[in-house]
């Protein structure tokens, strides 16, 4: 039984990460795995925000609460020198994720998880969305797909109008159909961002 663990690294719960835990939420239960949501502020853990997305969460950091497993936790680390691969699950039980919204360029915010010092693995040299990072290590560890059995598609261009569109600086999983999957109401969200301006568009 492996755990999905997304360390929660901001003050605030930006509407964004909202949207993307609770596509973590559902699809770990779909999947019959655990998810846990840790590092929350405490201001956050009664929030409606947050109830709204319906994952356990919990104030303290993973190290903490799997303290007794530490070197059976990985973090996805983009600046990883070794790939995931299925034959993972013999070395980790706990999944870690840094709940960081992407940005570009990225900033390496996982670097505050890293300096703990977890084994990391990587997921291909694209930054991904955290929900997707979750996606595509369930694939490896649960359907032990190989990465590169996985399909994706690079920085997609959503078109919202004839004139509208906008470049999402992510790799994505795609559907049968070759579509980017995306959390329900994510699109919606970028358009709406997309008409209050570019300059505010903040991933
Ligand atoms: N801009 C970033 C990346 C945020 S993406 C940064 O500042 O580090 C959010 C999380 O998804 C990362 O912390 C990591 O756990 C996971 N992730 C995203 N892309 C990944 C990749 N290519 N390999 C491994 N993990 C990845």
């Amino acid at each position: 039984m492996v755990t999905f663990v997304v360390e929660h690294l901001d003050p605030e719960l930006g509407p964004w990460s909202a949207l993307e835990y609770k596509t973590i939420a559902r699809e770990s239960s779909e999947a019959g795995c655990d998810f846990i949501l840790s590092s929350v502020p405490t201001s956050l853990l009664q929030s409606k925000e947050l109830n709204d997305v319906g994952a356990s969460a919990r104030s303290d950091a993973v190290e903490v609460y799997f303290a007794h497993q530490k070197d059976r936790i990985c973090l996805l680390d983009p600046a990883a020198k070794q790939e995931l691969q299925p034959s993972d699950t013999q070395h980790f039980d706990v999944l870690l994720f840094g709940g960081i919204l992407g940005d570009d360029p990225p900033r390496d915010r996982t670097s505050e998880l890293r300096k703990k010092g977890f084994a990391g693995r990587r997921l291909g040299p694209v930054q991904m969305t955290t929900d997707t990072a979750v996606r595509v290590t369930r694939k490896v560890m649960l359907e032990g797909k190989k990465l590169e059995e996985i399909p994706y598609i690079d920085f997609p261009e959503l078109k919202f109008a004839e004139h509208e569109s906008t470049e999402m600086p992510f790799r994505y999983v795609t559907d049968t159909e070759g579509n980017p999957i995306m959390p329900e109401g994510m699109i919606e969200l970028i358009k709406a961002d997309a008409d209050k301006g570019f300059d505010t568009l903040d991933f």
